[in-house]
């Protein structure tokens, strides 16, 4: 008996949009397989070719309507950051991507000091088979946007979505095929967990994008298989207002990354400090602007401006309703939301902002990835500094304030990013570098480490042809039989080499913080 398919409902309407099948061990092995063998014909095309498919791809994409009206479906999320965050990352990462790889791939000479007849060259290999397994908040950004860097460097990838939307993977999966590109190059497996953990056991490296919980289980089988994986997990994301920040642009700010998609987003702002002697005014700010958001199903075409959907995850409403709970019986007080909104057909729960919040309440502590947002009064900024650091997670972080004291408190952070004086959109710098610090993960997306990390380097070392003679002299020394007339050279030379002798004088640069 087949495994019983999964049903995806609209969150926002409770409608049924349609089923995947729970493809399990056996959907998960027949993906791996194909992605195998079609993997050496995709890294034997020159990079120039693969550049190409992406962008054939991200054309498709751009031409199908069905793709932001997929993700609207089954995430619940407005229009709004549907395209404008989703896809205009997706376009904005093969971008980036595409013109970083010739210079990440690149072959790299290193010239050897002791060995100077000799030269060595780096040279990237692919992996092989990419899992790429990704959560239920961004169908787009943590799933079929986490193949590009792994597609680019050569290998082939299996995407694992969540069940909860796999809608808009297995759509952009079909797109794929339809810019002409090599099937079985980027495949989708649907399923449950157990799907995902099936994958890991098959795939060559891991892309793992989700709770520290699973994340834990991923990497702990990586290692018994000994191949590598890359972790994007949770977030306790700091924002921070010092005394002199702009307090109006602060409180806008925090209404915006607090409850961007309700909540659900890693990097968004889950903690909130500020500066005593700013708070009055800025809880009103942010109490108001929350208090006024327009909170609805989002409609058939993005005609009906609207800044809140619902939740995607059923989940995520009790965890918001346990963490308020904890927090008013230990005296916090709600300043604005606080309730489910049965007026409305699907999963919603008003916007909500907590004052008076202190470090034991569980809202400070453990990720809550939900309509809610905790604020804290602090005396300064040392005691700032100290509370933001106090987590086992570090994720993202923002710092309001003056700006060079904002970019200095922003130094002693233990955060993966932060930004100054603005929220979220550091997650655009594709440029950059971009994972989590402590618990938050291992390794990064994006830029040149983000494309490198999909390779294996070769470090393949090779004669000068003009100094043959010289090469067979030494190497005549050096090996069998041994002489101790040579050992004897080799312990001055060695002193002479090494003991502050000219091969190690150097400084190392003095380090001048910019800000
Ligand atoms: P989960 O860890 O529950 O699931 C993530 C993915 O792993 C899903 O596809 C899930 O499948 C799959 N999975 C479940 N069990 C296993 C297993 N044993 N082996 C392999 N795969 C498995 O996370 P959520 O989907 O709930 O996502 C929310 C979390 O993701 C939050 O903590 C959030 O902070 C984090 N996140 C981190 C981001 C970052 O960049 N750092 C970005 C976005 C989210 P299924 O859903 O079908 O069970």
């Amino acid at each position: 008996m087949s495994p019983e398919p999964i049903r995806v409902t609209s969150p926002a309407t409770g409608a049924h949009l349609g089923e995947v099948p729970e493809g399990g061990a056996s959907g998960a092995a027949e993906a791996v397989e194909r992605a195998r063998a079609a993997q050496p014909a995709w890294a034997a095309l020159d990079l120039e070719q693969r550049i190409e498919a992406l962008l054939r791809w991200r054309d498709v994409v751009l031409d199908e309507p069905a793709v932001p009206e997929t993700l609207v479906n089954e995430s619940g999320k407005p229009w709004m950051e549907a395209e404008g965050i989703e896809l205009l990352y997706l376009c904005e990462l093969i971008r980036a991507m595409c013109r970083l790889a010739p210079k990440a791939f690149r072959e790299e000479t290193r010239h050897p000091l002791l060995f100077l007849t000799k030269k060595t060259r780096l040279v990237r290999r692919p992996l092989g088979v990419v899992g790429v397994i990704g959560p239920w908040n961004f169908p787009i950004l943590n799933n079929a946007a986490d193949a590009v860097a792994p597609l680019l460097a050569g290998n082939t990838v299996v995407l694992k979505p969540s069940e909860i939307t796999p809608l808009t993977s297995v759509l952009l999966a079909e797109l794929w095929r339809k810019a002409g590109n090599p099937p079985d190059a980027f495949r989708v497996v649907t399923g449950r967990g157990e799907t995902g953990a099936a994958l890991v056991d098959l795939v060559d490296a891991v892309m793992f994008t989700g709770s520290v919980a699973t994340g834990r289980r991923v990497a702990a089988r990586c290692g018994e298989r000994l191949v590598p994986c890359v972790l994007e997990l949770g977030g306790k994301s700091p924002f921070v207002v010092l005394a002199g920040a702009d307090v109006e642009r602060a409180a806008e700010a925090a209404a915006w990354s607090s409850f961007i998609h309700s909540g659900q987003v890693c990097v968004r702002t889950e903690r909130i400090f500020v500066d005593a002697s700013v708070a009055d005014r800025f809880e009103a700010l942010l109490a108001s602007r929350v208090a006024s958001l327009r909170q609805m199903a989002p409609d058939a075409t993005g005609a009906a401006a609207h800044d809140l959907g619902s939740v995607t995850f059923a989940r995520q409403i009790e965890v918001a309703e346990r963490h308020i709970a904890d927090a008013v019986s230990k005296g916090a007080r709600v300043l604005t939301g606080g309730l489910r909104r049965g007026d409305l057909p699907g999963l919603y729960f008003q916007p909500t902002v907590l004052a008076d919040a202190t470090p034991e309440m569980s809202v400070m502590r453990e990720e809550t990835f939900g309509p809610l947002v905790p604020v804290m009064r602090v005396s300064g900024p040392e005691e700032a500094l100290r509370l933001a650091n106090d987590t086992h997670l570090g994720l993202n972080a923002t710092v309001f304030g003056p700006r060079d004291e904002a970019v200095a408190f922003a130094r002693r952070l233990q955060t993966g990013q932060a930004i100054v004086n603005d929220v979220l959109v550091n997650y655009f710098v594709v440029e950059s570098p971009l994972g989590g610090w402590k618990e938050s993960g291992l390794g990064a997306r994006h830029g040149l480490e983000g494309l490198r990390q999909w390779t294996q380097v070769e470090a393949i070392t090779v004669g000068r042809p003009l100094l043959a003679p010289v090469e067979r002299f030494i190497a005549r020394q050096l090996a069998f039989p041994y002489d101790p007339r040579v050992l004897s050279i080799l312990r001055r030379a060695t002193r002479l080499l090494y003991r502050r002798g000219w091969s190690t004088r150097f400084k190392a640069p003095p380090e001048r913080p910019r800000p």
